[in-house]
């Protein structure tokens, strides 16, 4: 079988890309080991963040240090053995955590972000997947003084770009959330034009079966190696193999594994979040998304009940569950909202795709034609992946580009 494009990868990355490749008339075939939407893009937080206009870096101040160090804390943890592995890629992320280098970095990622949700509508009108999103935006909820009015001073400045917020008391949050108990909070800050879906693997679903209706193609199958020949790519799978003009890697965590043998060595990371669903019943009934910013987790309001999903952990992609973050903060849940039966017994886990500039890697891999790189989207993949969508068929299709792509270029390691 001989396609136009392969899309190795059919997470909300991948599946945005090929969608944009099928709807511009590329004969595309979507290529998953599993259904499409069913990993990081199934157990996110399901947020669509037009606000998010800054990174996450490292923790680079001593106090910071100090607190995180213990390995205690509800909204990071880490084991060492996935320090020690991905220490260069970690002194990197060091590295790129100083001030000066994020704010270069959050110029280049604004560029993305605010594309975020017009390019998320064209697909969701396309998919008649309204029903799947809300508009209303997500509470970002504050425990300490001083960082709330840090907070509360950097939303007034992202209104710059466009963002849109109201800072709430307790009273007004209560207002919005009534089933809520906020002691211990001192407000919130509602992000009024950031989106959040209600299931997002059922969103990246919708978008594969509008993908499908365009005639693009989805084959369950797990990729074992990629080769190029004569006339572009080799896809070797379990059962089979497809040949293909263009190649495009949009594999998320597992990138690297695809890539690595062709000699491509990116400094791409995992970064482990948790959910688990509660039953919702008419006293934990929410509206919105609640995030818990001191102690860093999100309860939302889901198709499958009350989602909490955890922040990040630092393992290894193979490593078994470790379930001390999800426990730690169940405990700060349930005094906000009663979660009392819980949907499916064992907890989900998932990795972020994370790369040391908190930047993705768009554009085209470098050493060899017609191979193209998407991933590493990090903390915000389900936000970004219909904007990487159209870059990645402006690339292919050789458009001018409505993102300028340097920055995301796959070889910006090793220049550095
Ligand atoms: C707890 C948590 C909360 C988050 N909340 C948000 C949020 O609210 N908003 C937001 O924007 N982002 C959020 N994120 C981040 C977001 O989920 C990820 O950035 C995004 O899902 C990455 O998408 P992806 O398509 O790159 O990867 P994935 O969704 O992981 O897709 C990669 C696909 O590649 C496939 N694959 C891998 N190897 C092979 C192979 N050899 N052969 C065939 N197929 C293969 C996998 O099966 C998978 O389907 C969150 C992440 C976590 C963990």
């Amino acid at each position: 079988m001989r396609y136009k494009v392969i899309v190795v990868g059919a997470g909300m990355v991948g599946t945005s890309i090929a969608w944009h490749l099928q709807k511009h008339n590329s004969q595309v075939l979507l290529l998953d080991k599993r259904p499409p939407g069913s990993e990081t893009s199934y157990g996110n937080a399901g947020l669509i963040q037009r606000e998010a206009i800054h990174v996450h870096p490292f923790p680079r101040h001593l106090t910071e240090l100090i607190r995180v160090l213990p390995n205690q804390k509800t909204d990071i943890r880490y084991h060492w053995s996935a320090v020690l592995r991905h220490h260069q890629a970690l002194l990197k992320y060091w590295q790129f955590s100083a001030p000066a280098a994020v704010q270069q970095i959050e110029e280049e990622w604004k560029t993305l972000i605010e594309h975020c949700t017009n390019e998320h509508q064209h697909m969701i009108a396309a998919a008649g997947a309204e029903a799947l999103v809300r508009r209303d935006g997500w509470l970002e909820m504050h425990r300490s003084k001083d960082k709330f009015g840090m907070a509360v001073a950097a939303a007034k400045k992202s209104q710059e770009q466009g963002i849109e917020h109201q800072v709430l008391t307790i009273d007004a949050l209560k207002r919005l959330e009534p089933n809520g108990n906020f002691d211990g909070f001192i407000g919130a800050i509602h992000w009024s034009n950031s989106w959040q879906v209600s299931n997002p693997g059922a969103l990246v679903k919708a978008y594969a079966k509008s993908f499908q209706q365009m005639n693009g193609s989805v084959v369950e199958d797990t990729v074992k190696a990629i080769k190029p020949d004569s006339d572009g790519w080799q896809v070797i799978t379990d059962q089979q193999s497809f040949y293909t003009d263009e190649l495009v890697i949009a594999a998320g965590p597992w990138s690297n594994q695809l890539i690595k043998p062709l000699g491509y060595d990116l400094p791409l990371f995992p970064m482990r979040g948790y959910h688990q669903h509660f039953k919702t019943t008419v006293q934990n009934t929410i509206n919105h998304s609640l995030v818990d910013m001191d102690k860093g987790f999100v309860m939302g309001p889901m198709q499958q009940g009350i989602r909490i999903t955890t922040g990040a952990e630092m393992t290894l992609m193979e490593a078994p569950k470790d379930l001390g973050q999800l426990q730690a903060v169940l405990h700060f849940a349930k005094q906000i909202l009663p979660l009392n039966e819980v949907v499916e017994q064992e907890a989900w886990a998932g990795s972020r795709p994370c790369m040391p500039d908190m930047k993705p890697v768009i554009g085209a891999a470098g050493k060899h034609d017609h191979l193209w790189f998407a991933f590493g989207h990090g903390h915000q993949g389900f936000t970004l992946g219909p904007i990487t969508g159209r870059i990645v068929e402006e690339l292919i299709h050789n458009k001018p580009l409505t993102v300028a792509v340097e920055p995301f270029d796959a070889n910006r390691f090793s220049k550095a």
